[in-house]
């Protein structure tokens, strides 16, 4: 792009296009979008010019606010977006609702604490992983999302490469540290102790969430060694909220009550019934 109109040459280039050049070295896109259709309502409602920069100021800072965000929600590479608006509370009674929508405030991540998930699979712990993430997201925390494997696998592979440093600080870095789903897959004795590396460098440095499907004292199946088991769990939960997520899995109920209602419709249709014809079980 040609930043540098002089003068002379400046005078013989149409103002719009002059003022879209600027904006975009100034990086304002959004004025560059929005300035003439802002202009037109400016004028026809008859707003003074301070006001017209002002309400391209506002658009400008909102849509860098939303890019941000964007961009944030990127890197923290979540592996699906889920919120709390899809989350049916009363599905998981032994779920401290009232808690977790304070956790969603995330002035645990501020206070550098940590969350641990706990349950068997399919109730719900990844689905409350990513939302608490998103809301970190769209509060202006930096994130990362991983499983628990594959950030083993990654950190034995930057060993091998030689750029474990450099994915330490990564994750040492990031605000929020999401470790979902330790305890389906067992470690290596140098995977654990690399795993062990990165959560103990973020104790009371900054706030990790981690989901399991096993109870504290079966960590040591996963980790190995019960003198890291013992000091990993002495770090993560020194400032720590736990979710006790026990109950049937979503999954589960949610494809019982799907073939029930097929059932019951399947009965109605061979009966001539009216209404048979909806088999929709997800309402
Ligand atoms: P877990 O991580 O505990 O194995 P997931 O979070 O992966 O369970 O949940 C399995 C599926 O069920 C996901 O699609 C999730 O969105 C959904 N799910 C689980 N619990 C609930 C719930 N209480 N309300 C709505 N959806 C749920
Ligand atoms: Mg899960």
């Amino acid at each position: 792009m040609n930043t540098d109109i002089s003068p002379p040459q400046a005078t013989m280039v149409a103002p719009h296009i002059l003022l879209v050049n600027h904006f975009k070295a100034l990086k304002l896109p959004t004025f560059a979008r929005e300035y003439e259709k802002v202009g037109a309502d400016c004028a026809r409602e008859g707003v003074d010019y301070p006001r017209y920069l002002l309400r391209l100021c506002e658009l400008e800072r909102l849509d860098r606010e939303r890019r941000t965000m964007e961009r944030r929600i990127r890197q923290a590479k979540f592996p699906a977006t889920k919120s709390f608006d899809t989350f049916d509370f009363l599905a998981m009674p032994t779920l401290n609702k009232s808690l977790v929508l304070e956790l969603a405030r995330c002035e645990w991540i501020d206070k550098r604490e940590n969350i641990i998930a706990l349950g068997p699979s399919g109730v719900g712990k990844t689905h409350i992983a990513l939302a608490l993430g998103l809301a970190a997201c769209q509060k202006g925390y930096s994130v990362a999302f991983t499983g628990a494997a594959s950030l083993v696998h990654e950190l034995m592979e930057a060993r091998d490469e030689r750029r474990l440093r450099a994915l330490q600080r990564q994750l040492a870095n990031v605000k929020l540290l999401i470790v979902d789903e330790l305890g389906y897959v067992p470690f290596s004795a140098v995977g654990a102790e690399l795993l062990f590396e990165v959560l103990s460098r973020r104790y009371e440095q900054g706030a990790t969430l981690v989901t399991s499907n096993l109870p504290f004292d079966e960590w040591t199946s996963v980790l190995g060694s019960e003198r890291l088991t013992g000091a990993l769990l002495d770090r993560l939960t020194h400032h720590v909220h736990i979710l006790e997520m026990n109950g049937e899995s979503y999954r589960l109920a949610t494809s019982k009550k799907r073939q029930k209602m097929n059932a019951k419709s399947n009965a109605q249709r061979e009966k001539g019934e009216p209404g048979s014809e909806n088999t929709d079980a997800t309402s």
